[in-house]
């Protein structure tokens, strides 16, 4: 088995690398003004935009690599940036790859190649309140009105909501899931107060309404047969919660890392500690170990194989366990240092919480493995 990016794969990671580099040489990635966040956002989806990032896992192209190649990408492009990273996540890999599977050639016109050029953002409303979708049926619903589709519900929690130029709203029509698609500004999309969350701080998070909103049925994408439409969103969004968890330990275990080396006390470095140093050993351990899952995991999806699921769950579990571990183990290594807002291992810290809550969540993931495991 070959563990080596090709030259042409590392070529990419360098530019994607340099665009995150010379951004965060430029401002604060995690600007706490929504109004500055936003449009961070969009210019980080500019210059994304001039390499093959923003169409990875989504346009199927012998020139663009595949999931493993994914996954290294979004690594990078998190550990830069927590609040951007999933901004630019919910637009392209959800939004984006949402029109480009299950849209028509029209559809994709519209909404996908805006989204790819970095030009437009998207955002993705799956989950209602109280509930998770993985329980209940959805309240949101599209009934025909003559020559229109008319939408009423709510969701209470939006990743760009407030600053998307296209949202999908997931929902149900005719007893069947679907997606419906909506611009900025159409009358009865109401997004709510922008919400302060534990970790994020750079990201525009809201709620949704819509009171009776209407579109065209060529915005509508489905009705589907079954819910299976939305457990692969659900998937998408552990991939992307999976790279942002490998971000978050490479930031976390990199500051204490120099941070060890640089910082002395009783005339050593903290390093010199054996105990200091054990922890350094055991975060890198964890890192590298959610590395290989998270690789695996996106080999699997690629390659369509059975236990691709299965293993995603896996991945998502521990990769995101394993980023509370490393960012809080940073953050002792840090200490003082680290307890004061503002580094990458506390911001990494307060993120980790949302990728055991966010898609699949730990517990409902936890049950689906142990079925997988009993042949249920
Ligand atoms: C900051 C933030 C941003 C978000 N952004 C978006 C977004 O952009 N788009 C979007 O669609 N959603 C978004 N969400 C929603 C998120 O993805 C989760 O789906 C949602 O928070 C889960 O629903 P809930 O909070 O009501 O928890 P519940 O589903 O009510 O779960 C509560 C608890 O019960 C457990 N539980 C529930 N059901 C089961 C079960 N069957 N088996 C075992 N345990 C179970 C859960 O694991 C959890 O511990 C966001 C959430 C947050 C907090």
């Amino acid at each position: 088995m070959n563990f080596d990016f090709t030259q042409h794969e590392q070529k990419l990671f360098k530019e994607i690398n340099d665009i995150m580099l010379e951004m965060a040489g430029e401002k604060y990635l995690e600007e706490k003004d929504p109004v500055n966040a936003g449009k961070t956002v969009r210019e980080a989806l500019i210059r994304l935009a001039n390499s093959s990032y923003l169409k990875l896992g989504i346009v199927k192209d012998e020139e663009i690599p595949g999931l493993c190649v994914m996954m290294g990408a979004m690594e990078i492009v998190s550990s830069f940036s927590q609040s951007l990273y999933l901004s630019i996540e919910m637009s392209t890999r959800l939004f984006g790859r949402i029109i480009s599977t299950f849209g028509n050639e029209e559809q994709k016109k519209k909404w996908l190649s805006p989204v790819l050029c970095g030009k437009k953002l998207g955002a993705v409303a799956l989950s209602e309140k109280t509930m998770n979708i993985d329980n209940d049926q959805m309240e949101t619903t599209g009934v025909r009105e003559s020559a229109l589709i008319k939408i009423s519900g709510a969701k209470n929690y939006v990743i760009n909501g407030p600053v998307a130029d296209f949202t999908a709203v997931a929902g149900i029509m005719e007893n069947k899931p679907a997606l419906f698609i909506f611009e900025k500004g159409s009358i009865g999309l109401i997004p709510g107060e922008h919400l302060v969350t534990m970790g994020y701080d750079g990201l525009f998070i809201s709620g949704l309404t819509l009171d009776e909103c209407r579109i065209n049925e060529s915005d509508v994408i489905g009705p589907f047969e079954d819910k299976s439409a939305f457990d692969t969103l659900r998937m998408w969004e552990n991939q992307i919660i999976i790279g942002g968890s490998l971000g978050m330990m490479k930031a976390s275990f990199e500051s204490a890392k120099i941070f060890a080396k640089t910082h002395k006390t009783g005339g050593k470095p903290i390093i010199a500690y054996q105990e200091v140093a054990f922890k350094l050993a055991e975060m890198l351990t964890l890192f590298q170990t959610s590395q290989l899952f998270a690789y695996r995991a996106a080999w699997a999806a690629d390659a369509k194989s059975r236990e691709s699921d299965i293993l995603t769950y896996c991945a998502k579990v521990f990769c995101t366990e394993a980023a509370e571990t490393v960012s809080g183990s940073a953050l002792r290594i840090l200490s003082g240092e680290g307890y004061i807002s503002g580094n990458a291992a506390e911001r990494a810290y307060r993120c980790a919480k949302y990728g055991q809550i966010a898609g699949t969540s730990t517990e409902i993931a936890r049950v689906k493995i142990g079925n997988a495991a009993l042949g249920a």
